[in-house]
């Protein structure tokens, strides 16, 4: 009698999960920013093989998540002192000049946030065109893997490519070093993914959004929905072959859970998801 009565409570429970998994995630909305542009001479340095000599404009954006427990921003952008700049910022080497149309900070301001709102803070990696802008996230809790970590405040963050003037606030940020996947509220609707090759620590999003569903946002894993399903990444990459492998992970994650990738920089697919001050649920 009583392994019956328990029987009954387990299916009851098991129904009233089942039943919640039809509820709105707990993440209530997120918000797309363009965080700049990026402007190359020759798109072949990111698609080897094809687009010989062949100029193209990179989006760059940045994504604002708002959860039940607070909120979270995803990548920081160009600097928003490019904003100053019409004619942008032309890299030493002359291959890209990054630009900064609207400030991070404006668009924040316009959602009704600002930065020290912000309890939760990671970037998929810390080259300039996603750490422009992390030194107003000093107060928030920083999420990097520990490879990037041990990189970007190592001896030679320069080796690495990254600029160690864009992290001098977050030296004294907490900071929560990951050695892999984490689950940043707790409740499996904002995950971080290790996902590393294109530097030491790079790592993707995986938000479940009320409405649409999981979404996996890319970082540099790739930088086209092109390079998503061709396996293309640049040579200049950290590790090309690690990177190829991340890659293969990825899809076999998004292929089992549904989950849809939006790419960072391709700025013709995001051309149709809404921006602020709209958003996405
Ligand atoms: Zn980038």
């Amino acid at each position: 009698m009583k392994a019956n009565l328990l029987a009954l409570v387990g299916a009851a429970l098991l129904a009233a999960c089942a039943g919640s998994w039809e509820q709105p995630a707990s993440v209530e909305r997120m918000y797309v920013i363009e965080c700049g542009e990026n402007h190359v001479k020759d798109l072949s340095r990111w698609t080897p093989g094809v687009n010989v000599g062949k100029p193209h404009v990179f989006g760059d954006h940045c994504y604002l998540i708002r959860h039940a427990k607070g909120w979270m921003l995803w990548d920081s952008g160009n600097a928003d002192r490019l904003a100053a700049l019409p004619n942008g910022l032309t890299a030493p080497n002359g291959v890209i000049t990054a630009f900064m149309k609207k400030p991070l900070v404006e668009s924040l301001r316009q959602i009704g946030v600002a930065p020290g709102d912000i309890e939760h803070f990671a970037m998929s990696h810390s080259h300039g065109d996603h750490s422009g802008n992390a030194n107003l996230f000093g107060s928030s809790i920083l999420y990097m893997q520990m490879p990037e970590y041990a990189a970007v405040f190592g001896p030679e963050p320069q080796k690495y490519n990254f600029a160690a003037a864009n992290f001098e606030n977050l030296r004294t940020a907490r900071v929560m070093k990951l050695n892999g996947d984490h689950d940043v509220f707790g409740d499996g609707s904002v995950v971080i993914k290790s996902a590393p090759g294109h530097t030491p620590g790079h790592q993707v999003l995986v938000v479940r959004l009320p409405r649409r569903g999981p979404v996996m946002l890319s970082g540099d894993m790739v930088h086209l929905v092109y390079s998503w399903e061709n396996r293309v990444v640049p040579s200049f990459n950290f590790n090309v072959e690690q990177s190829g492998r991340t890659i293969d992970a990825m899809k076999e994650y998004a292929a089992r859970t549904g989950t849809q990738l939006w790419v960072n920089h391709d700025r013709e697919q995001h051309a149709l998801i809404p921006k602020v001050p709209l958003f996405v649920d």
